[in-house]
């Protein structure tokens, strides 16, 4: 799946999970939206913790090799949510920091 594939399914998708949670309402959805990844970026935070040995021994043992990986991809598919719900093209957003980037480093 590429990119521009992820983005049409997360568009999708946000239009389920707003009929399922009742957040037909854009100031609601952005605002949960936004808790969701906060919510996301602590689980890749406590995974990074985890693979670096960082972690209470009790949350070691719950933890898979894998996990790192998976907590970055609930972070991107939100972040992919809540550009849909504000119109944001995170495609173009992405391509336009890279490039920022690459006159920043010239
Ligand atoms: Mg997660």
């Amino acid at each position: 799946m590429d990119f521009h594939d992820a983005l049409a399914y997360a568009k999708e998708q946000n239009r389920l999970l707003t009929k399922r949670y009742g957040l037909e309402e854009d100031r609601m959805r952005i605002l949960a939206q936004t808790v969701k990844l906060s919510e996301e970026v602590g689980e890749l935070a406590n995974e990074v913790l985890a693979s670096q040995g960082l972690q209470r021994h009790e949350k070691l043992a719950a933890t898979e090799k894998g996990n790192v990986a998976k907590e970055m991809a609930d972070v991107v598919f939100v972040t992919m949510l809540l550009a849909d719900t504000f119109g944001v093209d995170l495609e173009e957003a992405l391509s336009e920091k890279i490039e920022t980037i690459k006159i920043r480093r010239a």
